[in-house]
């Protein structure tokens, strides 16, 4: 006889009941897996590995992860997305998905600082070389085009000091020096919403974006996330074996809380548009600043390139320091902040600060001597974010100088 601890050991996994199907609400399903089951074993070769045909092992998609790639395609203007564990391990899948030894892949100076350093190390390691250009200057980016040239990165705007680039020129210029090589884009900061990079005008279309979720997608500050969207079928194809030879995938929890994101996106987007708008106006009014960064001010680099593409900005501002500020004065100004916390990423309901040295962060040439300070408007009242900046500029006068 088999005692109850064992009956119910098998029951309570091969259990009867199946609850009806039809249940309609907004949240999609979760599911979860890692084994998904076959009918038989004549669907075990059948079944498609590469496409949204059907299911057959959880890292290659749940329809929980099939729905937010469809969504994310439709907020990127793509036809397909890949979801990978990190804004940063979207921009290296491209990376290894695309090169091999004794190719290049060129950088904006002002790239996001980890895809550098994936280029200095790994990429290199592996004999591909990396080539950085100014990606306000044309020319810069023509001169270090050549035919191994396999690979371009874009970023609208520059990471920290947000130099908003004439992306469709650097496209054209690409494609007419380099026509072997893919040109994407981080897409971090448009989000999807401040213009659509598959959408720039004949011959001068992205191929790739690349967006970390981890920011505005997410909202919560509590998710890591990236995608990969493209167009192109054999692209895709190309980005989809390299992504499932790697092994990469995401949990059925922070995809949930990526798609419970979705539908707010566009609100927190305007709204720390516009915070961020009232703040970048305000800072351009106090003397402690030689320059503010923030792509809707006008005298912002690249200012008419934003202007002539995009509909929106994200609630980034960057504020240079009067270069006799010392770094402990610009550090104690940091501190003294109460509302803005100390963090990286953004995108969040919490504003946050950054001190950056630009000396450290850019191989060529750059207008920057003072101190940069990254401002990220999260979602709270505008009028206290400026009180908060206020009070710990007036704490500054009292510091010795
Ligand atoms: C934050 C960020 C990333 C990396 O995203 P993670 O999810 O933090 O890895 C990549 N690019 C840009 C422009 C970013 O701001």
């Amino acid at each position: 006889m088999t005692d109850r601890k064992d009956a119910l050991a098998t029951a309570l996994i091969h259990h009867p009941y199946v609850a009806p199907p039809e249940f309609d609400a907004l949240p999609p399903g979760i599911f979860k897996a890692s084994t998904v089951f076959f009918p038989n074993v004549a669907a075990t070769r059948s079944r498609r590995w590469d496409d949204k045909s059907g299911y057959t092992y959880g890292l290659h998609g749940t329809p929980t992860t099939f729905t937010l790639e469809a969504r994310l395609a439709t907020l990127e203007g793509a036809h397909h997305v890949l979801l990978v564990p990190s804004g940063l391990s979207a921009i290296t899948l491209v990376d290894m998905a695309l090169l091999s030894a004794g190719d290049e892949v060129l950088l904006p100076d002002n790239v996001y600082g980890p895809s550098r350093s994936f280029a200095a190390h790994e990429l290199k390691q592996w004999g591909i070389a990396y080539r950085l250009y100014d990606p306000m200057d044309p020319a810069s980016l023509v001169a270090a085009l050549n035919e191994k040239t396999k690979l371009v990165w874009l970023e609208a705007p520059g990471s920290v000091t947000l130099e908003f680039p004439d992306l469709r020129t650097l496209v054209r210029e690409a494609r007419a020096h380099a026509p072997q090589a893919v040109v994407a884009l981080d897409n971090t900061w448009g989000a999807g919403i401040a213009f659509n990079a598959f959408d720039l005008g004949e011959g001068q279309a992205v191929d790739v974006t690349v967006h970390a979720l981890t920011k505005y997608p997410s909202g919560g500050a509590d998710v890591l996330m990236g995608s990969v969207a493209c167009r192109d079928d054999a692209l895709h194809q190309r980005l989809a074996w390299c992504h499932s030879r790697l092994g990469l995938g995401v949990g059925a929890n922070d995809v949930e809380a990526l798609l419970r994101g979705l539908p707010s996106l566009a609100l927190r987007y305007a709204a720390q548009d516009v915070a961020g708008r009232h703040i970048a106006a305000w800072c351009a009014g106090r003397a402690e600043f030689v320059r503010v960064l923030h792509p809707a001010l006008p005298d912002s680099p690249g200012h008419a390139h934003w202007a002539g593409l995009c509909s929106a900005a994200a609630g980034l501002v960057t504020v240079e320091f009067d270069p006799r500020t010392s770094v402990a004065q610009v550090d104690a100004f940091v501190d003294a902040l109460r509302l803005f916390r100390i963090g990286w990423s953004w995108g969040g309901p919490v504003s946050l600060a950054v001190p950056y040295q630009p000396k450290a962060m850019r191989a060529l040439a750059t207008p920057y001597r003072g101190t940069l300070v990254r401002l990220c408007i999260g979602l709270e009242a505008v009028e206290d974010l400026v009180g908060d900046l206020a009070q710990a500029l007036a704490g500054m006068a009292d510091l010795p100088t």
